[in-house]
């Protein structure tokens, strides 16, 4: 049976070129940064070398703004614990919006049990965050505001320029959870305004377990794990050295390829969401039409339950997922639709398409050969269907 992966916001393929950029650091460069003999040394050298890559890949002022972590949502658990607790005396409120990745969302509920006070911004029917909105809700209290670059289910970019400068303006921290944008649209620190920004290896093609936080020099952060001096005394514990090497090497591919790989994308997704449109009645677009990632498709089949259009597809060899892949397996309705305003009963029949480098043109043209069949199939079963009709 064919296979085809449409699951690329949830985790990609690590890369062929990462992996034999790591092999080395899994085998016989073992040595622990932190060691002054050469083994040590060795090891420090990759380390330097990947800081390299990353500040370079994201246009960072210097190296010595990068963090490495073990993942996107440590990244994001370290900039908002970190500066609301170096901030604490300046004052208790943050400010967030009511769709980001549970990573960003659970850190500020857990903030709000230790007596901080989060808002939580709306957004519209596109998942859009409104600057003017952010505005209104900073006030004196406010140290930190993180809202996402790109969003994960539906894919919509935020306007994140003009959210960063009302921060700025107002000398108030801001983290973006950058984890979604990177490697797809084209990006630069050095004309973006902000202070701290969270990246994943493994959404870019490179090893899981790892990640960045960015933190604009002179933020001030406390660390959130005690121990030895790593990572300039933010980031306690050796350093992964064979994943970071990893890392480093699918950042400086990420960057090249952008441009061919954004219209690939494009292109992709476009014949899928054309095919969808042509071949099946009652579907809907969520996310913005045109600020979205090149690579996401987030569709909603009425009268239907997203579950098994998924499970009806892996069974045809094709992975997608009904929006995040952290809340599958709850039949709750994504919190991402709901704050878009979307009808429940019509986000339950929520698809999420999320393309990558791997997909070819007969990838889609497969999807659109056996989607069809299996909509109307378990739309005959559905007794929502022969009531809307
Ligand atoms: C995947 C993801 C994360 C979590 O990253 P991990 O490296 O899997 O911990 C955080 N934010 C967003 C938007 C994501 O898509």
């Amino acid at each position: 049976m064919r296979k085809v992966y449409l699951d690329n916001n949830a985790t990609t393929r690590m890369r062929e070129e990462v992996l034999e950029a790591m092999l080395p650091y899994l085998k016989d460069i073992y040595g622990n940064a932190s060691s002054v003999h050469q083994f040590g040394r060795a090891a420090r050298a990759a380390l330097d070398n990947a800081r390299n890559q990353v500040a370079s890949f994201l246009g960072a002022a210097s190296p010595e703004e990068i963090i490495f972590t073990s993942g996107g949502t440590e990244s994001d658990n370290l900039a908002i614990k970190g500066v609301a607790h170096a901030m604490r005396s300046k004052g208790d409120h943050l400010i967030t919006t009511a769709i980001e990745h549970s990573a960003v969302l659970n850190t500020c509920r857990a903030l709000e049990k230790d007596g901080y006070k989060v808002t939580y911004l709306p957004v519209d029917e596109y998942g859009l965050v409104s600057v003017d909105s952010l505005r209104k809700a900073i006030g004196p209290q406010t140290v930190l505001i993180s809202i996402m670059y790109a969003n994960n289910e539906v894919g919509t970019i935020e306007p994140i320029t003009e959210l960063a400068e009302v921060a700025k303006e107002r000398g108030v921290y801001f983290h973006t959870d950058a984890v979604q944008a990177l490697g797809k649209i084209s990006f630069d620190l050095s004309s973006l305004p902000v202070d701290l920004l969270s990246m994943s290896g493994h959404k870019i093609y490179g090893p899981k377990g790892v990640g960045v936080l960015y933190i604009r020099k002179g933020t001030r952060i406390d660390a959130i794990a005690h121990g030895g001096h790593h990572e300039m005394n933010k980031r306690a514990g050796t350093e992964n050295v064979p994943a970071i090497v990893g890392l480093g090497r699918a950042c400086e591919l990420a960057k090249k390829e952008l441009p061919d790989e954004w219209r690939k994308l494009i292109a992709l997704r476009d014949r899928l969401y054309q095919g969808i449109m042509s071949k099946i009645p009652h579907v809907s677009l969520f996310g913005h039409p045109e600020k979205r990632l090149p690579n996401t498709l987030n569709v909603g089949f009425k009268y239907l339950e997203g579950e098994s259009i998924l499970l009806n597809l892996d069974m045809e060899g094709i992975a997608v997922s009904t929006g995040s892949a952290c809340t599958s397996g709850t039949l709750e309705p994504s919190h991402v639709l709901t704050a878009m305003g979307i009808d429940p009963a019509d986000a339950q029949g929520a698809i999420r398409f999320s393309l990558g480098r791997d997909n070819t043109e007969e990838d889609i043209d497969y999807v659109l050969t056996m989607l069809p069949p299996i909509i109307q199939r378990l739309r005959d079963m559905s007794p929502l269907y022969e009531k809307g009709n």
